[in-house]
């Protein structure tokens, strides 16, 4: 069977709105990829570049992917997409071919932005490149380092890579001309998951006694992703009582459920 080893959406569905907390991280990503794939001539006029591309890191779960797809909305660009892991782990061989591609698809469709998830995959720096496999990365590595430096600032593709893993990555990736731009997306604070809480229950009927502020003090440590969980599973606590409406026990057994769930991954079983 065919297994597709990029994704082109044409126009992604994700908008800023979509996304709680996060509002530095997307005033600088619309100032240095949104803006300039809309207004190229602002820049040269002014008479400065903006950078090729952007590393957002952080833990996971927390918005990097839907950072990347609400800009590429916003932008009226394609997002194009390839998953670092999956170059390595399911397309043995292939990883440059399909770099390749990527790029000579986004000058195609410009404007465009590839998005690169898991980069660390491809781009962790190397004690020694001894075993075949680990040359085939570095040939990967070497492709995509090859077409970030062979479009200029002002071509209408850009590239967002996003990492969990920071402290692996090979310091040519993060080079002037390069990733140049560092954005941190961190677990959200407070507010932050207050935010994430109303995106997600904008669709819900929710009882009067749910208090949103209080579910964001009760959350602290959990992700966007996590968030999200807990909002599924309070709805399906009022589908198993028969209600269609959410109450603030869903919450709070959904909240038990996703932390414990979260501890028992971390391996802290009590
Ligand atoms: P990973 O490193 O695992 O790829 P990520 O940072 O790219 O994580 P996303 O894929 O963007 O995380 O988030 C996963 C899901 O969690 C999103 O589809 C969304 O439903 C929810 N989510 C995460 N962060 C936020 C946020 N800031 N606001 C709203 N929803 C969020």
């Amino acid at each position: 069977p065919y297994v597709q080893s990029f994704e082109v959406i044409e126009r992604p569905e994700v908008t800023y709105n979509d996304i709680g907390g996060l509002k530095e991280q997307i005033r600088e990503l619309r100032e240095v990829v949104e803006l300039p794939l809309k207004n190229p001539d602002l820049f040269r006029e002014v008479g400065i570049e903006p950078p090729k591309g952007v590393l957002l890191y952080g833990p996971p779960g927390c918005g990097k992917t839907l950072l990347a797809k609400a800009v590429a909305r916003e932008a009226e660009a394609a997002f194009i997409s390839i998953v670092g892991s999956e170059l390595v782990q399911k397309f043995i061989g292939e990883g440059a071919r399909i770099v390749k591609e990527v790029f000579s698809m986004a000058r195609k469709k410009a404007p465009a932005i590839v998005f690169i998830d898991e980069i660390d995959a491809i781009a962790a720096k190397r004690i020694d490149i001894g075993t075949s496999g680990e040359r085939e990365v570095q040939r990967t590595l070497m492709q995509l380092l090859a077409e970030i430096d062979g479009f200029r600032p002002l071509d209408r593709v850009k590239v967002i890579a996003a990492t969990n893993r920071i402290d692996v990555l090979d310091p040519a990736i993060l080079r002037p001309g390069r990733l140049d731009r560092l954005i941190e997306i961190p677990l959200p604070d407070k507010q932050g998951r207050y935010e994430i809480f109303k995106v997600h229950t904008r669709r819900m009927k929710l009882a009067d006694d749910v208090d949103l502020h209080e579910l964001a003090s009760k959350t602290e440590g959990l992700s966007g992703a996590e968030i999200k969980a807990i909002v599924t599973e309070a709805g399906y606590n009022a589908i198993r009582s028969g209600r269609k409406f959410v109450t603030r026990e869903d919450f709070e057994l959904a909240v038990k459920k996703i932390a414990a769930k979260k501890n028992v991954r971390r391996g802290i079983v009590e």
